[in-house]
């Protein structure tokens, strides 16, 4: 029988350890080496939480400890059936026709919008992480978040094949980064969901012609404004008559995904719906901050006092 080598990688040093096993004391044996060269080398090269700063304990290649992954929950409560914002739902209608102000007012462009949890917290963290410190390993906890997403959506979704298109980068910020983060995440949710068999990631369709900058402080017209003609499709072949599933990492107001949308829809797409990892939300819609707690509530409590007192 042949020995069966097992591979610890300790990927911030490239520091490997093998120990071959043909028997159940070599696997002891095995276990045992690994747990020593673990400790030993988290002795001599200790690393800390990206995100909390404690100490690691475990041996991974995400440097994110799992205290802080536990963190991380999906959008609960009642949501636009459109595009996934939180909206308090009328007493009497049921949470499938909620729909927010945003979509009451303007119908998207796509299907609907579905997002993991809320852009904030270690989601947020992880994800600029990704983005902007190119720590690769996130991705994979990324892109199983993004497929329990997909999921949930694909039962509403039209039969047939589906082309799962991440939005794409301009070509000089992804020689920049090296990588697609939405094109990343999307791969590996694809893997997690290989038994559906019905998604295919399509990287060639939709191009970003020009860079937008940012879009933070921009109305709702000035961002559409600001994003007209930044997208365009390159091969329609991969698009016409297609339903697409549009990804990306964000979903922030939602012009990105609409340009996206309406780009994909002119080029004869069937359909497309939209998957992030992660939304804004407002949450502020869902909070009312009792009166006595704001500057004004204050002001005028202190006005009647004074008010009193002089009576
Ligand atoms: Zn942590
Ligand atoms: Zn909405």
């Amino acid at each position: 029988m042949p020995d069966r080598v097992r591979e610890a990688v300790f990927s911030s040093t490239g520091f490997r350890i093998r120990a071959a096993q043909s028997t159940a004391a070599n696997a002891r044996f095995a276990r045992w080496a690994e747990r020593v060269a673990a400790s030993l080398f988290f002795t001599l090269f200790p690393a800390d939480c990206r995100i909390c700063n404690s100490p690691l304990i475990q041996v991974s290649r995400l440097p994110v400890c799992s205290d802080c992954l536990q963190t991380i929950h999906p959008i609960a409560g009642t949501l636009c059936t459109i595009c996934g914002e939180t909206c308090t739902a009328p007493i009497g209608v049921d949470p499938a026709d909620v729909y927010c102000a945003s979509c009451q007012q303007e119908r998207p462009p796509f299907g609907r919008a579905a997002a993991y949890g809320s852009y904030d917290g270690v989601l947020r963290d992880l994800i600029h992480l990704l983005k902007f410190d190119q720590v690769r390993p996130v991705a994979p906890v990324l892109g199983r978040l993004l497929a329990g997403t997909i999921a949930a959506l694909e039962r509403g979704l039209p039969p047939g094949s589906i082309a799962v298109v991440p939005v794409p980068l301009h070509a000089r910020k992804q020689a920049e980064r090296e990588f697609n983060q939405a094109e990343l995440i999307a791969e590996y949710a694809l893997k997690k969901l290989a038994r559906l068999e019905r998604f295919e990631l399509c990287t060639r369709g939709l191009v970003r012609r020009r860079e937008t900058g940012s879009q933070i402080g921009l109305t709702r017209n000035q961002r559409r404004e600001n994003l007209r003609g930044a997208f365009a499709v390159k091969d329609s072949a991969q698009i016409a008559g297609r339903n697409i599933l549009l990804v990306d990492d964000v979903y922030t107001t939602g012009a990105t995904a609409s340009e996206c949308a309406r780009v994909l829809k002119r080029a004869g797409a069937a359909g497309v719906w939209v998957v992030t990892v992660a939304r804004t939300l407002k949450v502020s819609e869902l909070l009312t901050v009792p009166d006595f707690l704001t500057d004004e509530g204050c002001e005028k409590v202190e006005h009647q006092l004074s008010v009193a007192a002089q009576g």
